[in-house]
């Protein structure tokens, strides 16, 4: 019996949420500055959403969880990844027919793979992903770009760096595939297995090998920009543009292929090259698609494009660079009950500063005084409000400023007037200093 968390997952725990509310909060803001949309699908979806065809993929072969319940027949899986349960829905839904168009959505959310555990590797993980779709466009693709870019540059993250590539479109691809195929026929039988399945499923994934990277046949392999016809260039070239008009850095990545399927033209990855960060340096990843909207059974040549980026490993990046994401928040107000008598009037003074929005806490303990102070210290209040039996009878109470230990008096039935008060008084210091 076991009732520790399952291996590969994690309690995100009160103190360490404010980090979490800083993020989701900040991706918000960027989101509705870039006008992405959020879109919230379900965590499991029926199996073939993710499991599309010959998938070559890890993610799909080995990673997913995949469940049937006892009376049905319908195999659902946990979702892996973000992109298609959201092409799913905007086919689905029909967004394809919106009279604005490209549609911009993004989300936010748990994903699921069955990998081994390791630091920035997990079970369950978060993503914040965007993804857009109906435009073609490589300027496009460089405003996605952009979008997270700009997003880990607001964070305060330095060590950070772009590497860009291009898988061209259907007929490089092919033409590239057929490469690959003649250089590592001889090789591939003292190649893993792994690369073995990928040489019949799709050769482009065995670049992306972590296991054979150091081999000669690997350094050696064709490159996919000499196999890209006049029209992939062109895009690609046009992606390259506006990055550099947009101050963007960026590196190309002749070998980027990216884990995924789907891929076409433009294929990115945005790490962090701090050394802390280890194997688990990609913060977000993607790349355009053409083919998956058409798939799901919406218009033919419909293209998107996103990424998704791994907030646990935003985190790292972050600590591992010294950014502090959020500070510890103490509370306006601790109310001290000096009498077991006046705990219904220690009830009502908290829930009043509350509905004026004023961060408020008391004791239910009923702790000695000088406990319940120390409580007034540990949770940074900034005033201590006492009441007592004399205060209930005489209407007044006593309020000790923590800063400067200076106490003022005020009747119960004003105290949300006398908080503003102070607090206004506090303000305008601050403003003076
Ligand atoms: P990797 O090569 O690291 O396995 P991937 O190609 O599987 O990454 P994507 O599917 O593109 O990654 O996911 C996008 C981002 O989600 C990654 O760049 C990473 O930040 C994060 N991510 C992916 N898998 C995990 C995981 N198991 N645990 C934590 N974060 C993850
Ligand atoms: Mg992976």
């Amino acid at each position: 019996m076991s009732y520790q968390m399952p291996r590969g997952t994690q309690d995100i725990l009160p103190k360490d949420i404010a980090k979490w509310h800083r993020l989701e909060e900040l991706i918000r803001q960027f989101c509705y500055v870039y006008n992405y949309n959020e879109i919230r699908t379900p965590i499991f979806e029926h199996t073939e959403v993710f499991k599309r065809g010959n998938d070559s993929s890890d993610m799909v072969n080995k990673e997913m969880y995949t469940f049937q319940l006892t009376n049905s027949r319908t195999s659902l899986t946990l979702r892996p990844e973000g992109t298609a349960g959201v092409v799913r829905s905007f086919v689905e839904h029909k967004m394809y027919g919106d009279a604005e168009l490209p549609a911009k959505l993004y989300y936010l959310g748990p994903q699921f793979r069955h990998e081994r555990p390791q630091k920035g590797r997990q079970r369950i993980f978060h993503q914040f992903g965007v993804e857009v779709i109906g435009a073609k466009n490589p300027l496009l693709d460089v405003e996605v770009i952009a979008l997270g870019w700009s997003f880990v540059n607001a964070l305060g993250l330095k060590d950070m760096k772009v590497l860009l590539n291009t898988l061209g479109d259907d007929a490089s691809r092919d033409a590239y595939r057929a490469a690959l195929k003649a250089h590592f026929a001889d090789a591939i039988d003292d190649m893993c297995a792994d690369c073995k399945r990928r040489y019949e499923q799709n050769p482009l994934r065995i670049l992306d090998c972590k296991i054979d990277a150091e081999k000669d046949i690997m350094k050696t392999a064709p490159h996919m920009k000499d196999y890209l016809n006049e029209e992939s260039k062109a895009y690609f070239a046009k992606v390259c543009e506006g990055l550099e008009a947009l101050g963007i850095p960026y590196e190309i990545d002749d070998r980027l292929v990216r884990g995924l399927d789907y891929y076409t033209h433009t294929v990115f990855e945005v790490v962090s090259v701090n050394q802390e960060m280890g194997s688990q340096s990609t913060v977000f990843a993607g790349g355009r698609y053409d083919g998956l909207v058409s798939y799901f059974g919406g218009p033919e040549g419909m293209s998107g494009i996103g990424w998704a980026m791994g907030l646990e490993r935003l985190i790292l990046a972050c600590e591992a660079e010294g950014i502090v994401l959020s500070e510890e928040e103490g509370l306006d107000a601790y109310v001290l009950c000096l009498d077991e008598s006046a705990s219904v009037a220690a009830l009502q003074i908290t829930t009043m500063l509350r509905a004026a929005g004023y961060r408020c806490e008391r004791d239910y303990l009923g702790r000695s005084f000088k406990a319940q102070f120390k409580s007034v210290e540990r949770r940074h209040a900034k005033y201590a409000i006492l009441v007592g039996e004399k205060e209930v009878q005489s209407g007044v109470l006593t309020i000790k400023r923590t800063a400067d230990r200076m106490q003022f008096e005020g009747a119960i039935d004003e105290l949300v007037e006398v908080m503003d008060r102070l607090m206004e008084e506090e303000e305008g210091a601050h403003h003076h200093e």
